[in-house]
């Protein structure tokens, strides 16, 4: 497993760890196995969004007096008042649910979310109610130890990080979902599929939330990795060709302060399929070649693929790249981890010795050798 670190909560994280909602409705002795091999493998991350009590009990049990060693996401106004999941903002449902999950975990849960933020009235209902100050005097009270949020939008969960109260997101993130315009709202497409047509290029809304979250050191939790196993299957992909778990999962953890991708398994099997992420070579988890069948306008941004390497001069071009558009966001007031993490690579811009063979290979005509020399100049 490879651990790291989740924003600035001091909390490290496996950058894979279990999403369990499809552990709902399953016999405890799945549940258990399923939870057996995630942490068999180092998984030390998981999400437990599910209202219902008695998949939030299996869990519980299952991990017995292994509960301090993995850290919960636990959801703030998830319910199922009429037996189906749904979102609450009344605040005397919100707390019976939430008080009910802190019991079962032991008295506390890692980081509390607020659930869904996806629309202006979520906002509204959640950071200009008696909603925010809960969950504020749960962190005061050590019933939580990181206030989190969780949302698909990305120009809400923009304007929910500006409040400056969140430290950590839990957010939706795939390749197609990335490559929607900006209009579109993922869960429009969801259902019925996507069409090859509305792809275009990265939104740009949610290439400004993930540089966003690097500067502001909010780390990301990632759902909907797989998009729900329908990138894995070749009727339901919107690409020429199915994408991979492994390319699911790169993309995923190359996407700038993304720590952890949380995939859904419902069985060991699951697990140890996700878990094939570690034993593939690089070729096999790059996604760049799915982008082909898509209507290119992505000409001059990275994606952060690594696609342009081997550097003969040994740079980690997707690294720099990473902390150059971040640096971008606000040359004048550059974070201090963005410079602490570029002067932590043992090779840089300044190494750039303009071979050109980097150029060649990206796929998207980046321009490498100009960013090297930016990234000297501004970091
Ligand atoms: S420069 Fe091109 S090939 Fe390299 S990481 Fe960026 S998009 Fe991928
Ligand atoms: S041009 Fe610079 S960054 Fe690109 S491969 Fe050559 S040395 Fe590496």
């Amino acid at each position: 497993m490879i651990f790291r670190e989740l924003g600035n909560t001091g909390r490290s994280v496996s950058v894979i760890g279990l999403g369990c909602e499809h552990l709902d409705r399953k016999p405890y002795e799945q549940v258990k196995e399923t939870i057996d091999a995630a942490l068999s493998h180092g998984v030390n991350i998981m999400d437990v969004f599910m209202p219902g009590t008695p998949v939030r009990e299996h869990i519980a049990k299952a991990l017995g007096s292994r509960r301090g060693d993995v850290y919960i996401q636990g959801h703030i106004g998830a319910t199922d008042v009429n037996q189906q999941y749904d979102i609450s903002r009344d605040m005397p449902t919100v707390k019976k649910y939430f008080e009910k999950l802190l019991r079962i975990f032991g008295g506390y849960i890692d980081f509390g979310m607020m659930f869904f933020i996806d629309s202006e009235d979520d906002y509204k209902n959640v950071f200009e109610t008696e909603f925010a100050d809960y969950v504020q005097k749960l962190k005061k009270d050590g019933d939580i130890r990181h206030i989190g949020f969780s949302s698909h939008n990305p120009l809400t969960a923009i304007k929910a990080i500006e409040t400056g109260l969140p430290e950590m997101m839990m957010f939706s993130i795939n390749l197609p979902f990335d490559m929607l315009p900006p209009e579109t709202y993922v869960f429009d497409h969801f259902d019925d599929g996507f069409g090859a047509d509305l792809f275009r290029g990265i939104d740009p809304n949610r290439a400004r939330l993930y540089k966003l979250c690097a500067q502001k050191q909010i780390g990301i939790t990632v759902m909907k990795t797989l998009g729900a196993g329908k990138l894995l299957n070749a009727k339901q992909s919107p690409f020429a060709s199915p994408m991979t778990v492994p390319q699911c999962i790169e993309y995923a953890l190359t996407r700038p302060a993304v720590a952890a991708a949380l995939p859904g398994c419902k069985t060991a099997e699951e697990v140890r399929g996700v878990m094939a992420y570690f034993t593939c070579t690089e070729e096999e988890r790059d996604y760049s070649h799915v982008l082909s069948a898509a209507r290119n306008d992505f000409r001059g941004n990275c994606l952060y693929c690594s696609h342009c390497q081997p550097c003969p001069a040994g740079i980690d071009i997707a690294a720099v790249m990473k902390c150059l558009d971040v640096a971008a966001l606000d040359e004048g007031n550059i974070p201090a981890s963005v410079r602490s993490l570029y002067s932590s690579m043992q090779k840089c811009g300044a190494d750039c010795v303009r071979c050109g063979s980097c150029e060649s290979r990206c796929p998207f005509g980046v321009q490498i050798m100009d960013s090297m020399e930016k990234a000297v100049k501004l970091l």
